[in-house]
């Protein structure tokens, strides 16, 4: 039955990991997978998950199947972190949710709701670049798939004005995929008076914001600071719909923990969407897995775990941000590495779009058994201060040539 089934390309990110773990140098360092490392270059369990699990696991819950939007205590808790206590919406009770299968499964959950409810338009913009299930999300769930002008590789930065074109003459009702914080994969996020603008052109051409905030708290260390977009939309009166994963600020990644919300206009049109999403969901998988989710409520409703949790989140970012400033350092000052690296310090969250070509990261991988991902994305996460010197001056190798 399979015989004209055709061998597909490996996954452009989980690929990296392949070559890395064949790799037999000591020296070897893995900066494609977008997950936490530690001081030492190890996965983090986070203090606050730990405990939470304890307790947890101290309650003795059973196994019993969630509903099947989930737990209800961490839907109202994922989204209150989101929207923050004061969102009128949230308020009113007019937020749909339902706990999501991480943030992937949140967008396509989302992206089948749209496809199935959103009268308007089947056409969805996404940031050129994006993170690359962005497209076969969107496109397996029946959407056509475009792109806005978003990185500008000259000066490695935001092309604002190319942007504002560009979704000023999207067809009315499109819908905008937009990343909150931390835009994986170029590290560049607009700032506040961009955002402004950005949510008073949707307003003009009537564009559906669909948000993906996959890194609340990684990007400035305050999970409040990231949701700004996301709040600021909704103050502005926008419909959104958002997806929240707990994957990268709980370290929560295999357990697959999210959210995806939509604000309506008022509690009786929640209650029609929410009947909707659970019609969706149910052939899908019938109800998410309930451990992940016990234990990011525990933390969300725990004060003590709260605020320990919130500094661990800043910790992670703070020493994301402290390698950025060193690998700057050591590039420009040290080793005066030709080029201009002013983007590593200002770029945002756990990734930075070096401005490496694809050659030499061919040449890091071959030679320096350096690994990141094709397009010159490096998890500054993977870099500590065991590996950040013989890293930068591998970078000033390959650059040199
Ligand atoms: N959106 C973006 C932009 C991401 O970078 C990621 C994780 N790489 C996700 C969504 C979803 O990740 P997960 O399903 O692990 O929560």
């Amino acid at each position: 039955a399979w015989a004209k089934v055709e061998m597909g390309p490996p996954d452009a990110i989980l690929g990296v990991t392949e070559a890395f773990k064949a790799d037999k140098d000591p020296r070897k360092i893995n900066l494609g997978v977008g997950a936490y490392r530690d001081g030492n270059g190890k996965p983090y369990v986070l203090e606050s998950v730990k405990k939470a699990e304890a307790l947890v696991d101290a309650s003795k819950p059973d196994k019993e199947y969630l509903p099947i939007t989930g737990l209800a205590e961490f839907n109202k808790n994922a989204i209150k972190l989101a929207y923050g206590e004061d969102s009128t919406p949230l308020k009113q009770g007019a937020i749909a949710a339902t706990q999501s299968i991480s943030g992937t499964g949140a967008l396509r959950i989302g992206a089948a709701f749209l496809a199935r409810h959103y009268p308007h338009s089947k056409v969805v913009y996404l940031p050129n670049p994006s993170w690359g299930n962005h497209t076969p999300i969107f496109r397996d769930s029946g959407f056509d798939v475009r792109k806005y002008s978003y990185f500008d590789p000259t000066t490695i930065g935001l092309n604002f004005k190319a942007l504002k074109e560009d979704l000023a003459s999207a067809p009315e009702h499109s819908v905008v995929l937009l990343h909150a914080c931390a835009h994986n994969p170029t590290g560049v996020d607009p700032t506040q008076e961009q955002w402004a603008e950005i949510s008073d052109i949707c307003k003009e051409r009537k564009l559906f914001p669909f948000f993906d905030m996959a890194y609340q708290g990684f990007a400035s260390g305050s999970t409040a600071r990231d949701a700004f977009a996301v709040r600021y939309f909704v103050e502005q009166g926008h419909q959104i719909s958002l997806c929240q994963s707990f994957a990268k600020n709980m370290g929560l990644y295999g357990e697959r923990v999210g959210e995806f919300s939509l604000v309506t206009s008022d509690p009786e049109e929640k209650a029609r969407v929410d009947s909707q999403l659970k019609i969706i969901i149910r052939p899908l998988y019938s109800n998410p897995p309930v451990h992940g989710a016990r234990i990011a409520n525990t933390i969300l409703s725990t004060p003590d775990l709260y605020a320990e949790w919130e500094s661990e989140v800043k910790g992670m970012a703070d020493r994301i941000i402290s390698m950025r400033e060193q690998l700057y350092n050591i590039l420009t000052n040290d080793l005066k590495t030709p080029g201009e690296w002013g983007h590593i310090k200002s770029q945002i969250g756990m990734f930075s779009f070096t401005g490496l070509k694809k050659e030499q990261t061919v040449a890091l991988a071959q030679k320096a058994h350096v690994y990141m991902t094709a397009d010159g994305r490096i998890s500054m996460a993977g870099l500590n201060s065991n590996n950040l010197a013989y890293f930068a001056e591998s970078v000033d190798g390959a650059v040199r040539g």
